[in-house]
C-alpha cells in the first residue's frame, strides 16, 4: 500500500456504546460504514490502524474536568448524560476510543506515508461541548485532535458537514485564533444554535464560519459558500491540517433531518477538503440515521479521501438555499471579515 492509501481507525469495541432499542444511534450504523468498504479495500486503499484510546489529559484539552468525571461516572453506572444521550456499561472504552482515533491518525500521518486518515467511530462528537454531553456525544471527537494539534504548533481547520451544527466543536474553539471551524447545517434544527452572525470571539475574529441552509438545500449551496467564503478565509487562514466532521445526516434520505444532499454531493465536498492538505486530513464519523445512505455516502469517503473520483449517485443543484448563501456572503463582506 503506497502513500495513496487511507488509514481506517475503528474497534469492535465500539459497538459496545450500547444506546438501548430503536434509538437511532445504533451499532448498526457503524456496521454500514464498514461494510460498505469493501469495494475500497479490494482496490487496497485501506490501511488498518487500530485506535489507542484517549487519556484524560487528551480529554482535558478540549473539555472541563467536571465534564470528564461526569462521564465516566455516568458510563459506569448506565445513566444517560440527557434524554437522548444514552449510556452503558461499554460507553466510556467506546468513547475513549473514538476520541483518540484521530490522536493515534496524527501520529502515523506524521510519518508520511498515507494521503488520509478515516476515523469510523462511535460514540459521535460534534455535539459534546467543554462542559456538556449531549446530542448522542459523549466526547468531541474531532476537538480532541484538534486541540492537540494546535497546541503543537499547528494551524487546524475543522470542516463539518453533518446536518446539525457542531455546537460542541464551535464551544471548544470560539476564542481560539489557532482553529478554523466551518459548519454546513439546516436551519432551524437542533441543537438551535450556528448562526451567520456567530463568526468568533474576540481575538479569534473570523476563526468561525456558520452555513445555515433552509430544508431542502442542495449539493450546488454547500460549494457556493465553499467558493465564495471558505475556500477564501481558509486560503487566508493557511492551515497544516484538515480534520473533517463527516455526518451522512445530511443525505436527503436522512429521517431525522430534511436537508438534500446525495451521496455524490458527499464525495464531492470531502475530495474537496482532503485536496486542501493531502497527507494531512482526518475525516470522523459523526451521524446519519438511515443505513442505506449511510452505505451509499460511506463507500465514497475512502476513494475521496485517497483522491479518486468515484460514481455514486449525482450530485444534487437547484434546490433552496441560494438566499442564505447570499446572505452569507453579504454578512462576511460587511463584517470586513473578507477580503474583497
Ligand atoms: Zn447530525
Amino acid at each position: 500500500l503506497g502513500i495513496e492509501s487511507v488509514l481506517l481507525l475503528t474497534d469492535p469495541r465500539m459497538v459496545d456504546h450500547d444506546t438501548g432499542r430503536a434509538h437511532p444511534e445504533s451499532s448498526a450504523r457503524l456496521r454500514a460504514v464498514l461494510d460498505s468498504l469493501g469495494p475500497a479495500r479490494a482496490e487496497g486503499l485501506v490501511r488498518d490502524v487500530a485506535p489507542v484510546p484517549a487519556e484524560i489529559s487528551d480529554l482535558l484539552r478540549a473539555h472541563q474536568p467536571e465534564l470528564v468525571d461526569l462521564v465516566r461516572d455516568r458510563c459506569a453506572s448506565g445513566e444517560p448524560l440527557d434524554p437522548d444521550t444514552p449510556t452503558s456499561a461499554g460507553s466510556w472504552e467506546a468513547a475513549t476510543l473514538a476520541a483518540g482515533a484521530g490522536l493515534t491518525a496524527v501520529a502515523q500521518l506524521r510519518d508520511g506515508d498515507a494521503r488520509a486518515a478515516f476515523c469510523a467511530v462511535r460514540p459521535p462528537g460534534h455535539h459534546a461541548t467543554p462542559t456538556r454531553a449531549m446530542g448522542f456525544c459523549l466526547l468531541n471527537n474531532v476537538a480532541v485532535t484538534a486541540a492537540a494539534l494546535a497546541d503543537a504548533g499547528e494551524r487546524v481547520v475543522i470542516l463539518d458537514i453533518d446536518a446539525h451544527h457542531g455546537n460542541g466543536t464551535q464551544d471548544v474553539f470560539l476564542n481560539d485564533p489557532r482553529v478554523l471551524f466551518v459548519s454546513w447545517h439546516q436551519w432551524p434544527l437542533y441543537p438551535g444554535t450556528g448562526r451567520v452572525e456567530d463568526t468568533g470571539g474576540p481575538g479569534a475574529e473570523g476563526t468561525t464560519i456558520n452555513v445555515p441552509l433552509p430544508r431542502g438545500s442542495t449539493g450546488d449551496r454547500y460549494l457556493e459558500a465553499y467558493d465564495r467564503v471558505v475556500d477564501p478565509v481558509i486560503d487566508a487562514f493557511d492551515p497544516t491540517w484538515v480534520l473533517l466532521s463527516v455526518g451522512f445526516d445530511a443525505h436527503r434520505d436522512d429521517p431525522l433531518t430534511d436537508l438534500g444532499l446525495s451521496a455524490g454531493d458527499y464525495g464531492a465536498l470531502v475530495a474537496r477538503s482532503a485536496a486542501l492538505r493531502p497527507g494531512r486530513t482526518i475525516a470522523f464519523l459523526e451521524g446519519g440515521y438511515s443505513l442505506e445512505a449511510i452505505r451509499r455516502c460511506a463507500a465514497l469517503v475512502v476513494p475521496s479521501l485517497a483522491g479518486e473520483l468515484v460514481r455514486g449517485e449525482p450530485p444534487t443543484g437547484g434546490g433552496p438555499g441560494a438566499e442564505a448563501v447570499a446572505w452569507l456572503v453579504e454578512h462576511w463582506h460587511r463584517a470586513g471579515l473578507l477580503a474583497s
